[in-house]
């Protein structure tokens, strides 16, 4: 290793599982260099939450970043660690600084079929993160109201649109979204599909939405022609708009191995529908992508924490580690790429490659059994997983 990671440490089960990662599949074979954030609650309420600020700062200056799942605080977890405030979810404070989009990826692997057939590569789905309905203002109106949206610069009014007389009561939203955003989110999800060679679809209503939906597709239309038709040209991808409609009916008769771009709504229905029907929440990876090209790599589940109640009874748990370690070598290989250092990338396929064969051979957790079809799977706990994976490194 040539730069440091930035290793954003995490909360309960995951946390655990990391410092079995790094023990018995990462530091063995590689003279690994980090600057070390410690993201676990206490540490964030000692600190005033100001180590995710640092940790989110030199993700920045460094450009890799790995993180572990850390806890959202909510009531009860400010009287379980007895918080001085309710923090921010730490990733929130750090997608606001960075700015990015999260791209997620199912890990396929043999013995798991999806429950779509043809689904043969993973569909990537990325979220636009910010405005529509998830910004919205509404209101409930009684009969025999008018609703306008009306538009004021400079104090006066400049615009005044009817949205609909109510000759009975009804309901009315007004959302928005700004073109520096959507510009933004168009940025990373090129960057994105360069990053991963998968072609990129972008899907939206602008048949019905002929302003807002509309401004979305010119957006994406017009960095394209500028900044990246050349460059997907010489990669040897596809950028394409279609209509959500189309995209969806598309996408369930594809057999995968694109990225496919969402608006807010979409996207948080979507990744949904394409997580559960590729199996697992458990082999769900994530990528924050930023625009000037920053990386934090991490499982797309949370600090699984009834499975950390039981680890605290002294019992052994069934935790599923793949996605944590996906994030890891999704980490290494990007410090790999950026520093010029092939041995590294290299490894973080072999590690890979070494827990899809552990899989093939019957090796895994419970989550992961009950839906394997392997004929002599064992759903082994957390540690004799790893120790399988290990062993074939
Ligand atoms: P979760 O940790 O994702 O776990 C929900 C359930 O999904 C688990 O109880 C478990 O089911 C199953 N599961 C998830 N990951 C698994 C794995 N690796 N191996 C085996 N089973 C797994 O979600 P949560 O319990 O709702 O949230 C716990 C904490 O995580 C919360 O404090 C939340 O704020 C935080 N969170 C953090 C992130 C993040 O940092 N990115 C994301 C989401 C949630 P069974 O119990 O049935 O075995
Ligand atoms: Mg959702």
């Amino acid at each position: 290793m040539v730069t440091p990671l930035v290793e954003m440490d995490g909360d309960e089960m995951t946390r655990i599982i990391w410092e079995k990662i790094k023990q018995k599949l990462i530091l063995p074979y590689v003279d690994l260099k980090t600057e070390y954030y410690d993201l676990g609650l206490r540490h964030r309420d000692e600190t005033d939450d100001q180590v995710t600020v640092d940790a989110a700062e030199a993700a920045k200056r460094l450009g890799v970043a790995v993180k572990c799942a850390t806890i959202t605080p909510n009531a009860a977890r400010v009287v379980e660690y007895g918080l001085k405030k309710m923090w921010r979810s730490p990733n929130g404070t750090i997608r606001a600084i960075l700015d990015g989009t999260v791209f997620r990826t199912p890990i396929l692997v043999e013995g798991i079929r999806p429950f779509i057939p043809s689904w043969k590569k993973p569909i990537v789905i990325a979220r636009h993160a910010y405005g529509d309905v998830y910004k919205a203002v509404e209101t409930k109106v009684p009969a025999g109201g008018e609703a306008f949206i009306t538009v004021e610069k400079d104090g006066e009014v400049t615009q005044k649109i009817k949205i609909a007389d109510f000759p009975c009561a009804g309901v009315v939203q007004g959302m928005h979204n700004y073109e520096r955003s959507i510009a933004t989110f168009a940025v990373s999800c090129f960057e994105c599909a360069l990053d991963m060679k998968l072609p990129l679809w972008f899907s939206a209503k602008d048949t019905i939405s002929k302003t807002y939906d509309h401004t979305f597709k010119d957006i994406f239309a017009e960095i394209y022609e500028k900044d990246y038709r050349k460059k997907f040209e010489e990669a040897g991808i596809e950028y394409f708009y279609t209509l959500i409609d189309d995209a969806v009916a598309r996408i369930i008769r594809s057999e995968g191995g694109m990225i496919w771009a969402c608006k807010n709504y979409d996207g948080d229905v979507m990744s949904d529908m394409v997580a559960n029907a590729f199996g697992d929440l458990a082999m769900m990876t994530s990528v924050l992508i930023s625009p000037d090209g920053v990386y934090e790599y991490e499982a797309a589940h949370g600090t699984v924490q009834r499975h950390y109640y039981a680890h605290l009874r002294g019992e052994k748990t069934s935790t599923n580690p793949v996605a944590t370690i996906y994030a890891w070598t999704g980490a290494l290989r990007k410090r790999g790429e950026l520093d010029g250092t092939p041995e590294l990338c290299d490894f973080a396929s072999k590690l890979e490659n070494a827990v899809l064969k552990a899989i093939a051979d019957g090796n895994m957790t419970k989550g992961l059994c009950a839906l394997s079809s392997i004929p002599n799977r064992r759903a082994l706990n957390t540690d004799e997983f790893i120790d399988a994976i290990a062993a074939r490194i």
